[in-house]
């Protein structure tokens, strides 16, 4: 057991993030040859349909362009972001053939920012639409060209899109939808891994009957959970993000994904503790007998949170550390019994990796594993593998 490493380093790597290799104490690996095989699932899974690839929040903490790239080199055309400024960055980094699309809409003054820079706004209120459809009218008047545009409508979660009565008023303004290429109408599913919910039929139902007042447009509903809904939800675009990072996008039954990331964090220190100690802030753990521990770097500045105290564990290749105590904003402690005596004084232990998921570490942590790589902070040293 001992001396085995993990073998993800091989081939081109690349370090790439505000710490180097040599400094880091934690190191975070993304293995682009398996979000490559996650697209290709996803794509063969949703065909004919197209498939789009979702690098909003730096394509969840992952690395907004290095993911693109990837994805684009597999035939990706269509990304999805939340924020115009996340989107004018990739802009730069992917040919002008792939189409960005902001989801969280038009920004009151950015319309034109938008047009200029060749992103697909996805229009969420009347408001945005009139404000967009006034410019497209100019455009149009002096350029003869079309505005690219997604209508989003709402088809039960409340969040963003129009609701039914505001979609059936967009739909009469027909001198305004010709002024636009409207591409996709798209919704957004709710409850889409939890498979039986009646929830899903009803938006399903839902977003049938608003798209149908956009007959020209295309349909666009699935995230990654809803490709495993079936084809009846799959239109002519799915939004995969969650799936293509690794995550599971069914909740019962195996993850059908590969793992995309591994992350490594190095002990700093190791101790002897006798029955009765307490470890870390509050006190909150006491040694029922003689343990050994390891200090590793990293705390909940990291996006390790701080609710894994005393429930999470860190793991050396198979043999599981638990978390003891509370973790700290830099470090925290773990249990390493389970190791043999002669351990190095410095070794590293993973926190995700081959034993551990991000969604096991969410499942600890009473979260989702969204939330889990999206926290991952600024202070690992990034690894792209498999490229
Ligand atoms: C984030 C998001 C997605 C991707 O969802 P996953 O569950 O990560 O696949 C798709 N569509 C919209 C509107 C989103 O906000």
């Amino acid at each position: 057991m001992r001396g085995q490493t993990h073998c993800l380093m091989n081939e081109d790597v690349a370090v790439i993030g505000s710490q180097s290799s040599a400094t880091a104490w934690g190191r975070l690996t993304i293995d682009l040859a398996a979000l490559a095989q996650n697209y290709r699932l996803l794509r063969d899974r949703a065909a004919p349909a197209a498939c789009a690839g979702v690098v909003k929040a730096d394509a969840y903490g992952l690395g907004a362009r290095p993911v693109s790239a990837a994805l684009y080199a597999e035939g990706c055309r269509h990304f999805f972001v939340a924020h115009l400024s996340e989107g004018l960055d990739l802009r730069a980094h992917l040919p002008t053939d792939a189409a960005i699309y902001v989801l969280n809409g038009l920004l009151p003054g950015t319309e034109q920012d938008c047009a200029a820079s060749n992103i697909i706004p996805v229009v969420n209120s009347v408001a945005q639409f009139y404000a967009w459809t006034d410019l497209a009218m100019q455009l149009g008047q002096k350029l003869g060209q079309k505005l690219p545009t997604v209508i989003q409508v709402d088809t039960g979660m409340s969040r963003l899109g129009l609701a039914s009565e505001d979609a059936a008023r967009v739909a009469k303004e027909t001198d305004r939808l010709g002024a636009i290429d409207l591409r996709y109408v798209m919704s957004h599913l709710a409850c889409a891994e939890q498979i039986h919910k009646p929830a899903n039929d009803q938006q399903l139902a839902a977003f049938r009957r608003l798209k149908a007042l956009f007959p020209q447009a295309g349909g666009s509903l699935a995230n990654s959970s809803g490709i495993f809904l079936g084809a009846d939800y799959h239109f002519d675009l799915v939004r995969p993000g969650a799936a293509l990072y690794g995550l599971s996008p069914v909740e019962d039954g195996p993850n059908p994904m590969a793992a995309v990331v591994q992350l490594e964090v190095q002990v700093i220190q190791t101790r002897h503790i006798q029955a009765g100690q307490s470890v870390g802030y509050g006190y909150t753990a006491t040694a029922p007998g003689p343990m050994r521990l390891a200090t590793v770097s990293v705390g909940y500045a990291d996006g390790w949170l701080r609710s894994l105290s005393s429930r999470g564990a860190a793991y050396y290749n198979d043999l599981r550390l638990p978390i003891v105590g509370r973790v700290s904003m830099d470090s925290m402690t773990i249990d390493i019994g389970a190791l043999p005596e002669d351990m190095p004084d410095a070794f590293r232990v993973d926190l995700i990796g081959p034993y551990q998921t991000a969604d096991d570490v969410a499942r600890d942590s009473g979260t989702i594993g969204y939330e889990i790589l999206t926290s991952l902070g600024q202070r690992y040293a990034r690894r792209y593998v498999g490229g």
